[in-house]
Formats: structure tokens, C-alpha cells, sequence
């Protein structure tokens, strides 16, 4: 098999099974129990809270877990502007967000928010100024994503939250970094985000598991209430296992985002020189992208019958979005990719122990792919 659905989800890495298995066997404790048994469990939530804490340069006690980013992504849109939004009734987002944003937004402007969304310009870019235009002192939240899920390009979120804070300073930032995460450098002072959503299943952790940084001072009003724990934002016991998994994956990634970058760097670059000398095929990613993910467009084959071409041969892509379940999501269509260039996109999205072999393979497929398969 040749896996290259990486931001779909990754394999777990050995360390997080390992740490996962650990706490299913040995440290099986509630973490809230008195007892020793309790206490060892809270010891090892505790490890991974630190861990992560670390990996953002922010401190133990603004970490909380949660299910994925999906729960992140909901807990800070609506949590925050529950808490802050009585009088500002604005938010702004990015309008190219993954659909746990985005259907977040939706329902909020149900609520009676007013959400106004700021779209790439001409050239596919965003741009500070947009965002700093788009806010006013009405405005309660800005939400923009890090690295784009569909073709990994990379907004510049620091550059538009330095800019917004500057002008607004009492705008709460949120930015879904899930596909950033252990790929680029994510800190939370250098971003100036006052809410980072991450998920374990991207970084090699675990499905099921994620995390939401809060700073210092920034209320969240808890949508599930009961045992108070997570700070008493998120009630229910603490998922032990795929805590310490997704700790665990942390804890190995994080000294080598640098290097791991260089490597995949090097797989993008001969991925797009292959795939380019192929007849008709289009590159949807923008170079200086995040080279994990490649969004590319098949010479007008549908994505689904490429994909499962593909697959015949045990190549796993995307077409698009995978959580959109084969939905078109727009995204593209907001990079100026649409039409057939759109149905025909494909996203490969790499990983550090993605091979050279492996990129020729599919390389390969590709071409014969698009003289072997109709329409
Ligand atoms: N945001 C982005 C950018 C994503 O790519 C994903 C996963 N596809 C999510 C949020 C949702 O993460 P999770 O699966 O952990 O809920």
C-alpha cells in the first residue's frame, strides 16, 4: 500500500500505541479517584498536558483536551462568543475554513452573529489589510485557519492578527491549526492567538483526541457542564489512552519539525516535477505551500474515478477534502480553482516517512491513469 492521505489521518506513530496501551492496561485509573490508581492516571494527563503545553510555548494550565478539532474548533467559536458577544455581535473568519469552522459560523449567524468572511484575492492570496478592513470595534472574533487542509496553503495568520490587535486589541483570535501542527512552527505568542485548536490523529497520536489552547484570561462559557473537568470547559472524564497517544506523538515530533519540513520539501519538489511532465495535469497548491499537501488536477478525470483507478493499483489519495465525505466544499473554488479543474483535483498529502519510490509509483499510476481511465 501506498498511503498518501496524510491529512486525512496518519498512522499511529509505535510511541503513541505503546503510551495508548500503557494507559489501557497498567494505568487504567480515573484521573479524578483519590486513590493511587487515580493518581497515576492524573500523573500521566498531567505528562501529556505538559507536553503539548511545551510544543506551543504556552503554559500547562491554558491546555485543554477535547475529542479532535472538530470539538476544539466548536468549543472556541461558540464558547467565546457566548462569553464576549452579548454587545459585539460581528465575527470575521477566513472564508476558506474546514467545515467544523465553517457550520460553527453558520449556526452562529443563526444566533443573529453577523460573520463576514474575507476571500483570497485575485492572485489566491489573503491579505492583513482584508482582515483589517473586514473587523470594526463591533467585532468579537476572528477565526482563521493555518495551513489550508485542500492544498496547504499557508495563511498569514500572524501577520493578520498582529495587524487586527494592533487596531482592535479586544478581538479574541482563533486559528485552527491542524494541519500546521508538528509540520511548521506553531507558538502561541509569535502568532499572537488567543485560541489554537489541534487534533492527535494528523500528528501520528490518535483518532479522537485534541487539544484547545486558551490564553491566559480569555472565558469560555462550557457547552457540556458536569464533573468540572478540563477546567470545567470540557465535563466527562479524561480519555487516558489517546491523551498520552497524542502526547506521546508530540513528544516525538516536535524536535524535528525542521528537518522532517526539509524532507518533505524535497518529495514535493520531485512529486510536481513528475506529475508536472504529465499531459494536462495542473498543480492546485501554490509553491510556497506547505509541502505536505499537493493539490493537484488530473487532465479533466474525474476525481473519484482517478482516485479509485488509483486505488485498484493500492494507492490511497483524496479527492479534495476528506472529511467532506466526496462533497465538494468550495474551498477550491475560492483559490480560483473550478469547473473541471475542480472535479478533477486530487490531494496527496505526504508525510516525513513518505518514500521517493513511493512518489514515483504514484507518479506512474498517474500517467497511465490518464490514458487508461474515461472521463
Ligand atoms: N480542521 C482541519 C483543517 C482539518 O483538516 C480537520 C480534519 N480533517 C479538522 C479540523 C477536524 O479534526 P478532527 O478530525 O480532529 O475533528
Amino acid at each position: 500500500m501506498i498511503y498518501l492521505d496524510n491529512a486525512a489521518t496518519t498512522k499511529p506513530c509505535p510511541e503513541a500505541v505503546q503510551s495508548a496501551l500503557e494507559a489501557m492496561t497498567d494505568n487504567f485509573g480515573n484521573p479524578s479517584s483519590l486513590h493511587r490508581a487515580g493518581l497515576n492516571a492524573q500523573l500521566a494527563v498531567d505528562k501529556a498536558r505538559k507536553a503539548v503545553a511545551d510544543s506551543l510555548g504556552a503554559a500547562p494550565e491554558n491546555i485543554i483536551f477535547t475529542s479532535g478539532a472538530t470539538e476544539s474548533n466548536k468549543r472556541a467559536l461558540r464558547g467565546a462568543s457566548a462569553a464576549y458577544g452579548k454587545k459585539r455581535r460581528r465575527i470575521v473568519a477566513s472564508s476558506v475554513e474546514h467545515a467544523s469552522v465553517a457550520e460553527t459560523l453558520a449556526d452562529l449567524e443563526g444566533k443573529g452573529f453577523e460573520v463576514v468572511y474575507v476571500t483570497p484575492r485575485e492572485d489566491g492570496r489573503f491579505y492583513a489589510e482584508d482582515f483589517v478592513s473586514a473587523c470594526n470595534e463591533n467585532t468579537v472574533l476572528l477565526t482563521m485557519m493555518y495551513v489550508n487542509n485542500e492544498t496547504g496553503y499557508i495563511l498569514p495568520v500572524r501577520e493578520v492578527f498582529t495587524a487586527v490587535k494592533r487596531r482592535y486589541k479586544d478581538i479574541i483570535t482563533h486559528t485552527d491549526c491542524v494541519q500546521a501542527y508538528m509540520k511548521l512552527s506553531v507558538k502561541v505568542n509569535p502568532l499572537g492567538a488567543d485560541l489554537i485548536s489541534l487534533s492527535g490523529h494528523k500528528i501520528h497520536g490518535a483518532k479522537g483526541v485534541g487539544a484547545l489552547y486558551i490564553r491566559k484570561g480569555i472565558r469560555l462559557i462550557p457547552t457540556v457542564t458536569g464533573g468540572k473537568q478540563e477546567k470545567g470547559i470540557r465535563s466527562g472524564t479524561e480519555s487516558v489512552p489517546l491523551i498520552c497517544a497524542f502526547s506521546a506523538a508530540v513528544s516525538k515530533l516536535a524536535p524535528s519539525i525542521n528537518e522532517r519540513y526539509e524532507r518533505v520539501s524535497a518529495l514535493k519538489e520531485r512529486l510536481v516535477g513528475l506529475v508536472s511532465a504529465a499531459d494536462g495535469v495542473e498543480i492546485n497548491s501554490p509553491d510556497d505551500g506547505s509541502p505536505y499537501v499537493v493539490n493537484i488536477s488530473a487532465a479533466g478525470k474525474r476525481s473519484e474515478i482517478m482516485l479509485h483507478y488509483l486505488e485498484s493499483r493500492e494507492i490511497y489519495v483524496s479527492s479534495g477534502s476528506a472529511c467532506s465525505k466526496g462533497q465538494q466544499s468550495g474551498v477550491l473554488g475560492q483559490f480560483g480553482i473550478t469547473g473541471k479543474r475542480a472535479d478533477s483535483a486530487l490531494r496527496i498529502s505526504m508525510t516525513a516517512d513518505t518514500t521517493e519510490a513511493e512518489i514515483e509509483q504514484f507518479a506512474e499510476a498517474l500517467r497511465e491513469g490518464i490514458t487508461s481511465v474515461r472521463g
